[in-house]
């Protein structure tokens, strides 16, 4: 790999300064309290693009008071016109697609296509819960004993508290804002502190969009605890909804209880990918590309663990091998490239030490194994084999583009190795036996399965996951049900 270290496009400049790098509270833009800002860094070459607002806990509690006041005025808003709202603002991430793609591989490194393909999935959870907000539904039948009547409404479950990571910037914003927005909720969003720019943007888009003062409220923080912290804890919040990590997300879980929060947790994946004997190997080797590098491995839905049955290891980890080896790694702005930078100094460590752990337990490189050249925080693309289950990347996220193979000869091996996480978040299966593919779908542990496709991710399906992976489920139909209540009406008197 040979990187280019020099802005690319003349347009870089121009997307950041775009930005209003300000606190987004009570429908203004404005600067902290007492001026803080914090670095914004660019992940392919480490230089600071820009500073944003660094938020106090006293901004946070007045984020919080502006969506309080908000929210009985926002609830009784018509639905037709909220699902409105979401539709323009559709409109209009689509129309800047490219200088929001822009941004967004300027703040987190992804090549430029796959920002693209983010800002399009981002944009598709407006589109559909702006289709939502005039279904919510409720209830009306006649008690058993035929003289009672049982009404049953479903309301907003009021002012929502929203945490997001870096790796997708935008998409991880729009599957909470978008129900939000179709139930009625008011929000304070608090970004990832390394990408904040994009929802910055898209602060903006909902605000020409129509969206009421004080309805999103978004805080950028460089202490997250700081300013998370008393708003979980004031009792104005209703809800707490959180993307990230599982240590982080306990963490939250703890604090909500003091107030009772309804909690939705999108938290970590350690997915398993299982290739059989009988499957299509080609099919499977480009399934295994996107699951495994998409984001450059930095997704909570990357194949963490390859299963291979022993018949098929040696051709699929060859064809997967030479897959890797041809990728062309790079600043994501610049033609060609398929492989950013990883998104700091730290995760770019954590895949080092997860790498040379395996091999001195015994894997063996195919491909990669090492830092990338250039200023920014690049890995090469990995292939590894022979990993020991006493690997830490059998247990642990990698996040990082780095795909571990280890072979099997029977089918309850793979599942029972499949299963053998506190994860749960998806498991991809390459089969072409229809009973096995349903058997297998049925016995993981996970909420979403892969079924000889790569990719889940899609607006109109339930996302989330069992056991440590998570609470609740975002997109699809169920989406818009993590920010309702239901309220029993018991009718007498008839
Ligand atoms: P993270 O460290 O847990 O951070 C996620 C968000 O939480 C950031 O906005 C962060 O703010 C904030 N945060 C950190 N500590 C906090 C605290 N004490 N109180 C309140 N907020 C706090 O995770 P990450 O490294 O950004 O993201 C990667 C993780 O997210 C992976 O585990 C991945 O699997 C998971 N993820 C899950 C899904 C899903 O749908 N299940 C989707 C995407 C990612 P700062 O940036 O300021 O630290």
């Amino acid at each position: 790999m040979s990187v280019n270290d020099q802005p690319s496009d003349p347009r870089e400049s121009t997307v950041v300064d775009d930005v209003a790098k300000q606190l987004l509270v009570d429908g203004k833009w404005r600067p902290a309290t007492g001026g803080g800002t914090f670095p914004v860094e660019d992940p392919s070459t480490t230089t600071t693009l820009c500073s944003v607002a660094d938020a106090t806990s006293d901004d946070a509690l007045e984020a919080l008071a502006a969506a309080d006041r908000a929210q009985s005025s926002w609830a009784a808003h018509p639905p037709r016109e909220r699902g409105e709202i979401l539709r323009r603002a559709f409109e209009t991430i689509t129309s800047r697609h490219e200088d929001l793609a822009l941004l967004m591989t300027l703040e987190m490194g992804k090549p430029l296509a796959e920002s693209r393909a983010e800002i399009t999935y981002a944009a598709e959870f407006f589109r559909w819960f702006a289709e939502e907000a005039v279904r919510i539904d409720g209830d009306y039948t006649v008690s058993p004993n035929g003289r009672g009547r049982v009404l049953v409404l479903r309301q907003p479950v009021g002012p929502a508290l929203m945490v997001t990571p870096w790796n997708f910037p935008m998409a991880m914003g729009t599957r909470k804002i978008g129900p939000a927005v179709a139930a009625g909720c008011t929000m304070v969003m608090k970004p990832a502190h390394q990408t904040p720019l994009t929802m910055l943007a898209l602060g903006d888009i909902l605000t020409e969009a129509g969206l009421p003062d004080g309805v999103l409220n978004i805080v950028t923080a460089h202490g997250a605890g700081s300013v998370m912290r008393p708003m979980i804890e004031d009792g104005r919040a209703r809800k707490l909804t959180f993307t990230g990590s599982t240590p982080v997300g306990r963490k939250l879980i703890e604090q909500s209880a003091g107030q009772v929060l309804n909690v939705s947790m999108e938290l970590g994946g350690n997915a398993p990918f299982l290739v059989f004997d009988d499957a299509d190997v080609d099919a499977a080797v480009d399934g295994a590309m996107l699951a495994k590098m998409r984001n450059v491995g930095e997704a909570c839905t990357a194949a963490n663990r390859f299963y291979v049955h022993d018949s098929v290891a040696e051709e699929f980890t060859r064809k997967l091998t030479e897959r890797m080896e041809a990728l062309h790694v790079g600043r994501g702005v610049d033609d060609g490239i398929e492989v950013g930078p990883l998104i700091d100094a730290g995760q770019l460590d954590k895949v080092v030490e997860l790498v040379d752990d395996a091999v001195a337990k015994g894997a063996r490189v195919e491909t990669g194994g090492s830092r990338g050249d250039g200023q920014g925080h690049y890995y090469l693309p990995t292939v590894l084999t022979g990993v020991p289950s006493s690997a830490r990347m059998t247990r642990e996220e990698i996040f990082g583009p780095v795909a571990p193979i280890t072979t099997f000869t029977e089918e309850h091996e793979a599942t029972a190795a499949a299963n053998d996480t506190e994860f749960g978040l998806v498991s991809y299966v390459y089969t072409r036996d229809v009973q096995r593919a349903l058997r297998i779908s049925e016995t993981l542990q996970a909420g979403m399965v892969g079924l000889n496709q790569g990719v889940v991710s899609n607006a109109a399906a339930p996302f989330g996951g069992v056991k440590h992976s998570g609470i609740g489920r975002e997109g699809g139909k169920v989406g818009i049900d993590e920010y309702l209540e239901t309220k029993y009406v018991a009718v007498g008197g008839l």
